[in-house]
């Protein structure tokens, strides 16, 4: 699977380029940019904290309060800025893509946040989100059963493909499968669909991007590796 059909040069099963930084935000306890390609996002985290309202405590856990919300420059047409329905049910997938991979029950009636601003999308957001902000609770030092790591895979123009941009997400025939696994422990906590697929495009769509999540690993262990060992920054892949 490496002869090139996609408009920018990519291999199939190519991811595009990544950069990640954490420690971006010094106002935040814990901080990611992430990068794929021109899609690119920052998440911040704050916490565990005191929560309020005080009526969403809960006496077991923490709560996991996550933000998604796209600037409106992040697109070519300026977007109305603030929250909307579909940041409002990103916000829901993220959450849920997250939580089990953090020691909640050891912050009993705190809140963690996670602000996610995508700067510039080029599809591929959610994912993004989700690598960004599962840098960010390792930066702010929050216990962790794994990294969370995620990337979408689908069909564009007859191909099965990682990692699509934008204008292959508008193909005919596309199909976009958002997944995030914790890739050390083998559980996947994000899984969804659009489009039509048989159950052996399926298989293949979910090998590729099982595939693409445990390069996105080594990328955000190599991150934060170079964070605590030498004070590097950012990592290019
Ligand atoms: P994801 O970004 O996770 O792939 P969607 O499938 O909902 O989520 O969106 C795909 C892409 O469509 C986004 O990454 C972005 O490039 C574009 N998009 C989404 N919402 C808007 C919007 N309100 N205006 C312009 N483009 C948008």
């Amino acid at each position: 699977m490496s002869k090139s059909v996609r408009s920018d040069g990519r291999a199939l099963d190519e991811l595009r380029p990544m950069k990640m930084k954490v420690g971006v935000i010094k106002r935040a306890d814990g901080s990611a940019e992430v990068e794929f390609g021109q899609t690119r996002v920052v998440a911040a985290v704050y916490g565990p904290r005191p929560i309020h309202p005080k009526h969403q405590e809960i006496s077991g856990r923490a709560l996991l309060r996550c933000r998604y919300n796209m600037l409106p420059f992040s697109v070519s047409d300026r977007k109305k800025p603030g929250y909307d329905r579909r940041s409002t049910e990103l916000a829901k997938v993220i959450t849920e893509a997250l939580e089990p991979s953090v020691f909640l029950e050891e912050f009993p009636r705190t809140v963690i946040d996670i602000d996610m601003e995508i700067v510039q999308a080029d599809a591929g957001t959610r994912v993004a989100a989700i690598n960004a902000a599962s840098l960010a609770l390792a930066d702010a030092g929050i216990p962790m059963r794994d990294l969370v790591s995620a990337v979408a895979a689908g069909r564009a123009n007859g191909k099965l493909m990682v990692d699509l941009t934008k204008e292959e997400e508008d193909a005919d025939d596309a199909i976009d499968l958002p997944m995030a696994i914790m890739s050390r422990i083998g559980k996947t906590t994000l899984l969804q669909m659009d489009g039509v697929a048989s159950a052996q495009e399926l298989e293949s769509i979910m090998a590729l991007a099982e595939e693409g999540c445990k390069k996105i690993y080594a990328v955000q262990k190599k991150t934060l590796i170079h964070r605590y060992n030498a004070d590097q920054t950012q990592t290019e892949a």
